[in-house]
């Protein structure tokens, strides 16, 4: 059995762009790390009606709703009478609650005030959930078959008592929920409709979904369902499909599975890098550990970097340019040499907005790859469309890329 879960949030700065709901993400998260997904997410304003209704549609479509804002002292915290409302309860002054609001005062050597005796005046019948760093407490109620929970909106508090008090009685009243595990694989190199295509032509198998995201320029290819053993046949055979395009999987980045690759063969990678800017070391950085296969990167911008640090000979710039083959080619061997790396990328390119021409428009980038060993360096001229952020960030996935394929052949 799959679980229906909600979450219905309240705060009229909810409705105001005030504020994010930060509150849903994280429960979501939360939900969905343990293998649960949510069937609906809503906001309401603070308003006795409007929580009451939203409260009664909800108690007849969920297993369990999580309910965030609205308990706290003041007036425009309406969210316990409205439940009393609209599930005919009486609101009642609850000595439990009482205890737990004189306790967090007297803790921290603080007088009450009037005000926050309202915070302990709770629908009858509900269980109160302990707040262990706020003043209102929580309570859960179960109408007819769904279960609420009723959480402080102050982002620590209601994440703590998620936490501390929700989660572990979700888990204990649907023990046989089924837990929905996702698989994801990241493809470089097809667009999102061409994915899409190839792996439709096969349909999959009842009980797993197949879902797809972009993280530009990547695509993420989302696999569903609740049978691990049958979810990691079918990501097997989504890889194997699209083999080549496969840039990495689960949460690994593809720099990540690059740097995997170059430790599983013992070599070691430089970069020089100019129109990237950098770009590309930070991606590979990110994953830790990347100096056993990363020995570094110049940021040869200037071409007076190109000739000072790699030894790009000017009459080369001066006949070819900077953003060329032959320049490329002369920075990935510069590279190669003053490093003592196994291989050496090197990438140059107009990003813009300007610095295009006729012959060179804004997003020509060549890449060059020399290896140690002798092989000739290779080169390839791209034209890649965008802005200069998505210029920059295809230049760098292709160039890991090219690293990648250069290790899967080798
Ligand atoms: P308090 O005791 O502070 O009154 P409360 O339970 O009544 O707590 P609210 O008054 O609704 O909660 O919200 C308190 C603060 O928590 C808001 O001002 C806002 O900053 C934050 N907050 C409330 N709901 C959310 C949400 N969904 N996402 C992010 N922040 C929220």
């Amino acid at each position: 059995m799959a679980l229906d879960l909600a979450i219905l949030t309240i705060g009229d700065e909810l409705l105001s762009g005030e504020i994010s709901d930060t509150n849903t993400r994280r429960i979501a998260g939360h939900l969905a790390s343990r293998g649960w997904r949510i069937a609906e997410a809503r906001t309401v304003a603070d308003r006795n009606a409007d929580i009451a209704q939203a409260l009664i549609t909800m108690a007849g479509e969920r297993d369990a709703v999580i309910v965030t804002g609205g308990l706290g002292p003041t007036e425009d915290d309406r969210t316990a009478r409205a439940a009393a409302e609209a599930f005919a309860l009486r609101l009642t002054p609850s000595n439990e609650a009482l205890v737990q609001i004189r306790a967090y005062f007297e803790e921290r050597g603080r007088v009450m005030a009037p005000a926050n005796e309202k915070q302990a005046l709770l629908p009858k019948g509900t269980e109160v959930l302990p707040n262990s760093c706020g003043t209102a407490p929580g309570f859960s109620l179960n109408y007819g078959d769904t279960l609420f929970y009723f959480l402080p909106g102050v982002p620590i508090e209601m994440e703590t008592m998620l936490l501390e008090q929700v989660l572990p009685r979700v888990q204990q009243k649907f023990p046989k929920a089924a837990a929905l595990r996702e698989r994801h694989i990241r493809i470089f190199g097809l667009s999102e409709p061409k994915v899409e295509e190839l792996l439709t032509s096969r349909p999959m198998p009842p009980g797993i979904e197949l879902g797809f995201g972009v993280d530009y320029p990547l695509v993420i290819v989302k696999l569903r369902g609740s049978d691990e053993a049958l979810l990691d046949r079918m990501a097997a055979n989504v890889e194997r499909l699209l083999a080549r395009f496969v840039a990495a999987r689960g949460d690994q980045s593809p720099a990540a599975y690059m740097g995997e690759l170059l430790r599983g063969k013992g070599k070691r990678l430089a970069l020089a890098e100019s129109c990237t800017g950098g770009l590309i070391a930070q991606m590979i950085t990110d994953a830790p550990g990347a100096s056993d296969y990363f020995i570094g990167a110049a940021v040869t911008y200037h071409n007076k970097a190109k000739q000072a640090w790699l030894g790009v000979p000017p009459e080369l710039l001066d006949t070819h340019g900077a953003v060329s083959a032959p320049c490329a080619e002369a920075m990935a061997l510069g590279m190669l040499r003053t490093s003592g790396a196994d291989l050496a990328l090197a990438v140059t390119g107009i990003a813009g907005p300007d610095g295009g021409s006729e012959e060179k428009p804004v997003g020509t980038v060549f890449i060059a790859l020399a290896c140690r060993g002798g092989d000739p360096v290779r080169v390839q001229q791209f034209e890649f469309g965008g802005d200069r952020h998505k210029v920059r960030r295809m230049t760098a996935h292709m160039a890991i890329d090219w690293v990648r394929q250069n290790l899967l052949q080798s």
